[in-house]
């Protein structure tokens, strides 16, 4: 059965855009395929050090993986800390990674130029930890958003390159799982600037723990322009994050009758945005309820994270143990 891993660093809560990028793909997959779900603590050392805050923010991404109805009898939810494999397959693999490469990525660039007094090897080396995380388990498929498309070709190119300097098949190359359409997820910014996320300001993410009147704030805020002017044009790229978010959110006809108001150049944005703020609550509102009842339930949440790690370490010991042996150390 082919393998799927899927992680969230653990940075705070989940957003709309972790959950249709990554999280929905996984729903899917969890009844037909062997699936792991991690959160990625180690990940988030390289922006936000606080202990507390990570201890406070893995057990809230963990309630909110449930919440949206990942299932700990169908997939292994595991937090990565918890599997040394990890750590130590990352420090092999860069061994075969070059600084050049890696100096590439465009989201390190992106990073070096956001915090620039904190350029640290960890970011640098980020795609190589986001190998083993995948890798530790030979997964085939990595329900991911479009922002972590370069990552995945990275991963294959190490993947290739172990394979090739060890003269093996051993892991199979890991590539993003894609919608019906072939298209990879990237949910848009309530501002329109680029994706939504943790990192850019509070305001242009959903949250999934939002309340109803903070989520009505917020749309009531998204950015827009002056309106369409030219009847049947398409859809300008100014008010197109608002268009996709409703698409994400709202049933087809609700879609289809802005679609038609915009082509006919009476559509008002405020109707828009309230339709989006009210269908945004409807659908976190059961994610939200189950949240509360997770909230109580400590012993299911460690029960939970002790079974996860018992069977990811399985899985990665094994990994592990071929590793070594075909790198030439004593097992
Ligand atoms: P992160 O929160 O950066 O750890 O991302 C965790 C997962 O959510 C990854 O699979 C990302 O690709 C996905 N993701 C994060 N933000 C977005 C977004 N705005 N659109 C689509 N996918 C996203």
């Amino acid at each position: 059965m082919d393998i799927v891993v899927s992680g969230i660093r653990s940075t705070g809560r989940l957003h709309l855009g972790n959950y249709f990028g990554a999280v929905r793909q996984f729903l899917g997959m969890q009844r037909t395929h062997q699936c792991y779900f991690f959160i990625a603590d180690y990940h988030s050392l390289t922006t936000h050090p606080d202990p507390a805050a990570l201890r406070a923010s893995t057990r809230q991404v963990l309630i909110e993986y449930m919440a949206c109805g990942i299932d700990p009898g169908k997939a292994v939810i595991y937090r990565q800390s918890d599997i040394p494999e990890i750590p130590e397959l990352y420090m092999l693999l860069n061994m075969h990674a070059y600084v050049g490469e890696l100096e590439r990525v465009a989201s390190f660039k992106e990073k070096v130029r956001k915090q620039p007094g904190n350029v640290n090897a960890g970011l640098l080396t980020y795609p190589v930890l986001m190998t083993a995380d995948i890798i530790i388990h030979r997964a085939r498929w990595v329900p991911v958003g479009k922002d972590q498309e370069q990552h995945l070709e990275m991963a294959r190119n190490f993947v290739q390159r172990f394979n090739r300097l060890y003269g093996t098949d051993f892991f199979p190359e890991p590539y993003p799982f894609r919608q019906s359409d072939g298209q990879m997820v990237k949910v848009p910014g309530l501002d329109g600037s680029g994706k939504m996320g943790k990192s850019d300001g509070e305001a242009q993410a959903i949250f999934l723990s939002d309340d109803p009147t903070l989520v009505r704030k917020k749309v009531m805020r998204a950015v827009t322009d002056s309106g369409p002017t030219t009847e049947n044009a398409p859809i300008a790229d100014t008010i197109s994050h608002l268009f996709q978010l409703l698409e994400l959110v709202s049933p087809p006809d609700v879609v289809q009758h802005y679609l038609d108001t915009y082509a006919q150049c009476s559509i008002r944005y405020g109707d828009l945005k309230k339709q989006l703020a009210e269908d945004i609550i409807a659908f976190l509102t059961p994610i939200q309820e189950q949240i509360k009842v997770l909230e109580a339930d400590e012993a299911q949440l460690k029960r939970v994270l002790n079974e996860g790690a018992e069977k990811a370490r399985q899985s990665a010991g094994y990994t592990l143990r071929t590793v070594r042996e075909l790198m030439g150390f004593n097992t």
